[in-house]
């Protein structure tokens, strides 16, 4: 994986030629108005190309598309086990353009190239391939009844799905929403997030060169108020799955009510907690944990171990070994590969970020590490991790998303107060909790009202984890595991008089 150098990423980089229309009914076509859009390299500010910007005009064609090649039968009535071998093959040529994906995130995105590499576009291949191998595997169910009749419980595809994405995990939460709803033979419609739309056009690209057949997939690039807000209201679509930020994912709610009663799945924010109790020992090894925790994919994470919520027994001696590690995490060029904290995804959310870091010295809390702006020079969006002690949890720091690389220490009394304060939040997507003590390992997991609980470690665990929030974290389902393809699917029941 150290192979390569900046030096060969910045040529690949140069080399590279990418797709900027939109996909729809299998081929690329310009947006029916003509518009494009900028995509900026958040590492520089230069613009990377202009994008097709989709309207509710290009989303009718799309939902109609998808109608159609859902009422022909090509995929939803195909076997599953072809559709489990096309969206192998898709996997396959993931691997294949691996490099080219990788580098196309970390140009659109801002994100390292070594996370690209290394968690996005793997992890990603990982997550398809097992959704993939699920669709021959779900079996459906046959109730009892009397000796006269069958009752059997079947479940079909829903029909048009509808996808709306987030910037932070472009390629990520994209396949944790195709691969399932593909699978299970629906068609589906999605819309990247305006900022980083390259990666899924190049994904479809592929699909069809895997043998998705036309009309099946088929990727919109847009604004969230025209064309993700069309999808949302159309009449024919009958699932949106959203990934994004509480505020919009409410907004499909309301769509859902006032068009088709569509099921809505969304998942949404989190400030969620890191967990320190008094009884750890391997002090660095929590160090590293907690430090990923916030600072993973610049802090742009939903599932960002964002409040430290630390027994205040131990607190001092934690930020002892806290603070260094916090420090040696590099900032930097994202097509470097020693760079771990690559640029913020835009100039706007940067100042978003560094308007927290403010709010946060303003408000008098103690600035252990002070965070900022760095790398002016270059033109990217690069802000420096901050670190503040003595928050309390009603502090605006401890209760919004920041979504940059912040960190609240909030100190407490004991496990139970921990606890507390760690559930005093609307959000309810991870937590982490670090202790040695097995007993109270799992009678805080089962206190935390979250949907991941990770224990010793900052983890969403693997493709076959459910992942979502409770509380305003999210709404009526779980990406990823077998769940993930329940949302995509409705169940029908089949009554059988026998003679
Ligand atoms: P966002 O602003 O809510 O946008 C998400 C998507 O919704 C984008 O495609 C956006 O389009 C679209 N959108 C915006 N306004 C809309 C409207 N009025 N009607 C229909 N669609 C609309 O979120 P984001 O800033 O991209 O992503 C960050 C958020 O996502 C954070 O809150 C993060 O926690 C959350 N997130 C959650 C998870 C999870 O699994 N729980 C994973 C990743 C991220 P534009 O492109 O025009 O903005
Ligand atoms: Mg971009």
């Amino acid at each position: 994986m150290n192979d390569l150098t900046k030096v060969d990423f910045d040529k690949a980089a140069r080399a590279l030629s990418y797709e900027t229309r939109a996909f729809i009914d299998g081929k690329f076509v310009n947006a029916l108005s003509g518009k494009t859009f900028a995509t900026i390299n958040p590492a520089t500010g230069k613009e990377l190309g202009q994008i097709a910007e989709c309207d509710a005009a290009d989303v009718e064609l799309a939902v109609a598309a998808a109608r159609r090649a859902f009422e022909s039968g090509s995929w939803s009535r195909a076997e599953p086990r072809h559709r489990k071998q096309v969206l192998l093959k898709l996997a396959d040529l993931m691997e294949q353009h691996g490099e080219e994906l990788a580098l196309l995130e970390s140009l659109d995105n801002g994100k390292a190239i070594s996370d690209a590499r290394s968690v996005d576009v793997p992890d990603s291949i990982a997550t398809l391939r097992w959704h993939a191998e699920m669709a021959d595997k779900i079996f459906d169910q046959v109730q009892p009844t009397g000796f006269d009749q069958v009752g059997m419980i079947v479940r079909e595809a829903i029909g048009v799905v509808g996808a709306v994405l987030p910037w932070n995990f472009p390629i990520f939460v994209a396949i944790w929403k195709l691969a399932p709803a593909l699978a299970g033979g629906n068609s589906v419609v999605v819309k990247p997030a305006e900022l980083t739309s390259l990666t899924l056009l190049r994904i479809a690209q592929l699909a069809a060169e895997a043998g998705i057949p036309d009309g099946v997939l088929n990727v919109l690039p847009g604004m969230g108020e025209t064309a993700g807000q069309a999808i949302g209201r159309h009449m024919d679509v009958d699932c949106v799955s959203f990934t994004g930020s509480g505020e919009v994912g409410r907004y499909f709610l309301k769509y859902s009510a006032e068009s088709n009663l569509k099921r809505v799945v969304l998942e949404l924010g989190g400030k969620s907690p890191a967990i320190v109790l008094d009884d750890v020992t391997d002090l660095q090894g929590i160090a590293d944990q907690v430090a990923a925790g916030f600072l993973f994919n610049k802090g742009e994470n939903c599932s960002a171990g964002s409040r430290l919520i630390i027994d205040r027994k131990v607190k001092d001696q934690f930020l002892d070994v806290l603070l260094p590690t916090v420090e040696s995490w590099k900032v930097g060029d994202p097509l470097d590969p020693e760079t771990q904290i690559g640029a913020m995804v835009e100039e706007a959310h940067m100042n978003k970020v560094l308007g927290y870091i403010d709010g946060a010295a303003g408000d008098g809390f103690k600035p252990l590490l002070a965070g900022g702006r760095t790398l002016e020079e270059t033109g990217g969006f690069f802000v420096k991790p901050a670190v503040f002690d003595g928050v309390p949890n009603d502090a605006t720091l401890a209760r919004e998303e920041v979504f940059g690389p912040v960190l609240a220490v909030i100190p407490v009394d004991g496990v139970d107060e921990a606890v507390k304060v760690a559930n005093d939040t609307p959000y309810g997507l991870a937590s982490a909790l670090y202790t040695d003590d097995l007993h109270r390992a799992h009678r805080v997991a089962k206190s935390i009202r979250a949907g991941t609980v990770s224990v010793n470690c900052f983890s969403e665990g693997d493709f076959a984890s459910p992942f979502g929030g409770f509380k305003q974290s999210g709404f009526g389902g779980r990406d990823k595991g077998v769940a993930a393809h329940d949302q995509y699917l409705e169940t029908k029941t089949i009554w059988i008089q026998t003679r």
